[in-house]
């Protein structure tokens, strides 16, 4: 996995966010502040409002593209953490740029880079100092395991090591048997779920029932730039879109899905569908899930390995259906 990531060293996880937490207990301690993008998995925002408070740690969150906002809120801060792709929203963070402003401070930037996959991104070699996965997502890539990885300098690893060493959030030797496994056909899958998620956000960019749609490599995202310079051009296996109608319509919709499973995981060999205000970012009220970008119709889909075709039919119907 250091490998993948251009790393010097890696530690394995008991979930992803294990190996998240053990990023912020393994390095700061009471009286420090950390800074974080506001659109975050929803756990890791949680972790950052509600665990790390109890333990004497701030968070001062920052809108990832708000950059002169981070450039206050860094200098004095022990780490500056964001996603290479940001969840829900799947919107593209200018690492080089947050690599820039955290260096000048001397500050490491620490990337979730769950998403996007070493496949498509390695932050280490936008400026980043550390990467965690959650190795459950893109890495196992069967939806039949748990697991989470750092990758950074030995220094930093060998922290976060001692750490899980002594307070026990480390890797079952089963579950690193499947993640090694999983590794082995991750290229293909990523590259088959790319093309896949294209195609469904392209079509669904064209149906009635859908008001948005939110995937990086799309001629209208404005991410598209970012998307070219940091994910050679392909926007992920996940993408996002708002039914037209809010939050009921979005469930009728969901129950009336045939191949695309109502599910919270993403990632994996089989197309997930959450509504994020339900089920991922529980942990958010209604003003923290506005800013968030997170409306009431506000679906995720993860793109697993099925036929393209069967997955646009699939999703047309239940629109027609939740209409
Ligand atoms: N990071 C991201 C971006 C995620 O989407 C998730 C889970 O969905 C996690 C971390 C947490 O991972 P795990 O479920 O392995 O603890």
């Amino acid at each position: 996995m250091a490998d993948l990531e251009g790393a010097e060293s890696a530690e394995a996880f008991s979930s992803g966010m294990a190996a998240i937490s053990s990023v912020f207990f393994a390095l700061c301690s009471a009286g420090d502040r950390v800074v974080a993008a506001r659109q975050l998995y929803g756990g890791t925002h949680s972790t950052t409002q509600h665990v790390l408070p109890r333990f004497g740690i701030e968070t001062t969150l920052c809108n990832v593209d708000d950059f002169d906002a981070i450039d206050v809120a860094v200098p004095g801060a022990k780490l500056l953490y964001c996603e290479t792709i940001g969840n829900p929203a799947i919107r593209v963070a200018d690492l080089p740029r947050l690599a820039h402003i955290a260096a000048r401070h001397d500050v490491p930037l620490v990337v979730d880079n769950t998403f996007a996959s070493p496949v498509l991104c390695r932050p280490i070699e936008h400026g980043a100092s550390l990467v965690v996965h959650s190795a459950t997502k893109f890495i196992g890539g069967h939806h039949d395991l748990i697991a989470g990885v750092a990758c950074g300098d030995a220094a930093t690893i060998g922290r976060m090591r001692e750490w899980a060493r002594e307070v026990g959030p480390t890797m079952s030797p089963f579950t690193a048997f499947l993640a090694l496994r999983g590794m082995k056909t991750m290229p293909l899958r990523i590259e088959r779920s790319c093309d896949s998620a294209l195609q469904v956000a392209e079509a669904l960019e064209k149906m009635g029932g859908v008001t948005e749609v939110f995937y990086p490599a799309l001629g209208s995202s404005p991410d598209k730039d970012l998307c070219e310079r940091l994910l050679d051009g392909r926007g992920g296996g996940t993408l996002a879109f708002d039914v037209a109608g809010g939050k009921d319509r979005a469930a009728r919709f969901q129950s009336a899905l045939r191949l695309v499973a109502p599910a919270a995981s993403l990632g994996g060999i089989h197309s997930l569908i959450v509504h994020a205000a339900s089920v991922t970012h529980t942990q958010l009220g209604p003003d923290e899930l506005d800013a968030a970008g997170i409306s009431g119709g506000f679906c995720r889909l993860s793109i697993g390995l099925e036929d393209p075709e069967d997955l646009i039919d699939d999703l047309a119907q239940a629109l027609d259906a939740s209409a």
